[in-house]
Parts: C-alpha cells; structure tokens; sequence
C-alpha cells in the first residue's frame, strides 16, 4: 500500500476545515490542515462572529431609547466607531489563536498559505509539497460583485469590518441575509440606510408572513428598502462621496456602497479540475452523500459545495467526515438537512426552523396555520411601535408541526429549542399540552389555539 505524510490533508480553515481534522487528529490520524488568510475563517473573521458583535453595538442605542420609558434618565449617547473595531479585532485575535491551539493540541499540522493539488494525492503549500491519503476540500465562498461601471468603489462583508470610519450614509445593494443584517446594524448606529433588491420581496424562502413584516418594522425605523431595482453605475464625487445610479433611473449619494448580493463557491486555481474533480455550473464542487467528490478520497463540505451555507452545517458535515473515516465506519454518512434552524440577526431578529407555508402547502393537503402578531411586552413602558410575529404551520391531517416562525426579540435563541421538538416529531397537541413559561413571548407559541 502507498505511504503517505498524511492520512488526511484538509483545504481551508475554516468552520468545516478546522472541526473535520481537529476530530481527525483526536481520534488518531496524521493530519494537515492549509489556510491561507485567517484561522477560523469567514465565521471567525468576517461572518458570524464579528457580525454579531455589530449587531450588539446597535442594539444599546434600542436599550438607551427604551430605557426612558423604565425610569431612567440616560443622557444622550455617543458612539466610537474604532473603539468597537479595535475591540472586535482583539477578540478575533483570541478566537485565532483558539482555533490554532485546538489544532495543535489535536496534533494537526497547521501550514499557513494557499494550498493547491498537483496529483489526486499531492498538495503543495507554500512551494512544499506533501502526499495524502484523503484530501478534504473546506474553502468556503466569497462575495459575488456585479460587472458594472464603478464596481471598484464597492465594499462587501469582506471590507464592512475594516471600514476606517462610520459612514454617514450607505446603501446596501442586496436582498439575502447579509444585506438585511447590516441595514439593521448601520441603521441602529445612527447611518441613513438604502436597500435595493433584484427581486419584488427579500429574503427569498423564508416565510412570506416574516418578510412582511420585517418589511414593516424596518421601513418604520427609517430605512429606504426598493425592490425591483439593481445598482447600474457607481461613481466617485467630491472626493470619497458615491454617487449610485439605481436601474430605476435615480441617482443616490451616498458614503458606502456596500454589496451583499450572494456568494461564490472558492473552488478556482487551486488544481480540482486539473485532477478530475467536478464542479457545477457556479463552482460548487460535486458531492456524493457521503461528502466524497467524484474522486472517491476527495472529500468536500461547507459552503464550497453551496448547499446549506451556515456554520453548524459545515462543522457538522466536517465531523461526519472525520468520524467515518477515522472512527466510526458504521456511523451515520450525512447529517440530516430537514429542520435546520436559522436566525437572521435583523433589527427585530427572525428566527425559522422547517417548513414555511408556502413550503408546506406545496407538500401537504390540508395545511394549518397559526399566527399572532403583538406588542411585546417590554414595549408597553419602553413606547416602541415594533410588534412581534409567531407562526405555526402544522400538518392538519398527522397534527404534525412543519414549521415554527418568528419576527420579534430574541427569535434565534426561542427558536433553538424548537427545533429540537421539529426534530422529534412533535405535533400540535404536543405544543398545546406544554406549559408556557409567564410571562415570555415564547409561550405564545404553546398557547395559539385557534387557526387564522
Ligand atoms: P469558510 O469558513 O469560509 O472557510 C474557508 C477557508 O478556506 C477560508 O478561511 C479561506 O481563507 C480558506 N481557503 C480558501 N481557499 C484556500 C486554499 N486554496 N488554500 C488554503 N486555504 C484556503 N453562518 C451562520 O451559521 N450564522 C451566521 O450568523 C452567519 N453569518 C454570516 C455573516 C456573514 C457576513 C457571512 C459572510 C457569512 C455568515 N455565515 C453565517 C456563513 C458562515 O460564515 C459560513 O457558512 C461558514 O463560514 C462556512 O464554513 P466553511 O468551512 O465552509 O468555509
């Protein structure tokens, strides 16, 4: 049989590249793991992770305002902008090092640089080469731009984290998760924000009742959302200003531009091809359900095989890998892909887990809807308009709920447990016989009663 440095060698560090050969090294296997900008990845760097800590930032300007309300006399507030910044950058830097202690402590050895195939069973980073048994591909998206006049004056989720100061006024060019959450972060920070969309709705998939009245509560706190409309042009005026031509014909200045308009698969100039991998239409590198490529020891997962592009999913595809192929032969070959749960950080957060009416009713004859829409009450004292919505989609004919759905504060952290009870198969008798916890907005959840 042929020797090999490695039995695993591992692309990208990231959410998935990091979990499958941490769990690699743990359970025995000589491992390598390339990347070739930041430890942890997208999630760490520029995803998840400093996004939510932005997310923080904008809330307290919600708690400062709500606050009078409660008693208190909060006098008026000022933001820095670096302050935030340097501090995100520290606790990265922990994160990092984190990431590369787990790693060590597993026995993997990290190589920091672009790695690249030169044979099925030969990866080269920096100008070194090294043989592996198995080769697991982990290297994750990037930011999709538009081939437009000006493109050069954009940023993306890549740049909003490094941005030298506050703009004043930004608009986002975009309809998925990404541009809503940083409307509602520049937003809560006090910049006059703009959306635009391609399509007549955002958040394409998620349930038409959220987007709604997302819409709404956005709208009402003062951010300009069109659909329908592209950018077309971007030009530089009065120094860093951007003048932004919409395909609606109007033009709006602005200090950002930022574009969240999707992501790509990072799967170019690294060799696949060149070793038979193969790969869609948009880059995404071909699975089986065992997360083996066409080139049966060539392994992929994550968001390179743009399936479901979230951080547990990777992690959880990267353990799957790892377990069976230095663990566990019999374990389980595929994580499942039904109940996932999601929260979108939007200003108020969305939290969703299975099937959306639409969804459902495409499937299933005889659909159920439940659904309550109030003033939090946290709201009474603190005067804020915002109202929260909570939706049940339940299989009429098996009482089975498909689908649980939330607009309102806390929605990510309510709908985490619900998930589980969707996973176990809980039916709506099951939610109506659980006692709700008073008084929480979460216990509307086990207390609708009457279909709407
Ligand atoms: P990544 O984490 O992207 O890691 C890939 C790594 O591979 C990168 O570090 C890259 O540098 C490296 N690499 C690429 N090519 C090479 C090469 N040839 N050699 C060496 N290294 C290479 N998900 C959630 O679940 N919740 C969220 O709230 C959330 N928020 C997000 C917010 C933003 C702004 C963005 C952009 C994403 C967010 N995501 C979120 C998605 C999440 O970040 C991704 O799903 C996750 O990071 C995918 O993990 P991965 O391992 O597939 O890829």
């Amino acid at each position: 049989m042929a020797q090999y440095d490695y039995d695993l060698f591992t692309v990208g560090g990231g959410s998935g590249g990091v979990r499958a050969s941490r769990f690699a090294g743990n359970f025995g296997a000589k491992v390598g793991i390339a990347e070739e900008r930041y430890l942890g990845g997208t999630c760490v760097n520029v995803g998840c992770v400093p996004k939510k800590l932005f997310v923080y930032a904008g809330q307290f300007a919600e708690a400062f305002a709500d606050a009078r309300g409660f008693g208190w006399d909060v006098p008026s507030a000022r933001f820095d902008w670096q302050t935030l910044l340097a501090n995100k950058d520290r606790e990265i830097a922990r994160l990092n090092g984190i990431y590369d202690e787990l790693l060590t402590r597993a026995g993997v050895d990290v190589y920091h640089g672009r790695a690249q195939l030169l044979d099925p069973h030969i990866i080269s980073v920096n100008g070194q080469t090294y043989t592996a048994a198995n080769i697991l591909i982990a290297t994750g998206g990037w930011p999709r731009l538009l081939n437009i006049p000006g493109i050069e004056h954009v940023i993306t989720s890549n740049d909003v984290f490094y941005l030298d100061e506050l703009p004043r006024r930004v608009l986002i060019m975009g309809g998925g998760y990404i541009g809503i959450e940083f409307a509602g972060i520049f937003c809560n920070l006090g910049v006059e924000v703009h959306q635009v969309y391609r399509k007549e709705m955002f958040l394409m998939g998620f349930d038409d009742d959220l987007r709604h009245a997302l819409y709404e509560e956005m709208t009402s706190r003062g951010i300009t959302i069109q659909g329908n409309t592209t950018v077309s042009k971007i030009e530089l005026t009065h120094g860093r200003e951007k003048a932004v031509t919409l395909s609606t014909g109007e033009t709006i200045v602005v200090d950002e531009v930022l574009f969240a308009i999707g992501r790509v698969p990072q799967s170019g100039g690294m060799g696949l091809a060149e070793v038979g991998v193969v790969l869609d239409p948009l880059g995404a590198i071909r699975v089986n359900e065992h997360y083996q490529t066409n080139v049966p020891h060539i392994y992929a997962i994550g968001d390179v095989t743009n399936r479901k592009n979230l951080t547990p999913v990777a992690t959880a595809e990267g353990m799957i890998v790892a377990r069976r192929l230095f663990n566990d032969q019999d374990s389980p070959s595929q994580i499942s892909y039904d109940n996932i749960p999601t929260a979108i950080f939007s200003q108020p957060p969305i939290g969703t887990v299975g099937l959306n009416e639409q969804e459902a009713r495409n499937q299933y004859q005889n659909v159920v809807i439940y659904r309550t829409r109030f003033r939090a009450m946290k709201n009474t004292l603190s005067g804020r308009a915002e109202r929260t919505l909570m939706k049940l989609v339940v299989d009429g004919d098996s009482d089975r709920v498909l689908g649980v759905h939330m607009l309102g504060p806390d929605a990510g952290e309510i709908i985490q447990g619900f998930a589980v009870a969707l996973n176990a198969g809980a039916t709506k008798a099951v939610f109506d016989s659980t006692i709700g916890v008073h008084p929480t907005s979460a216990e509307e959840f086990v207390t609708m009663r009457t279909p709407s």
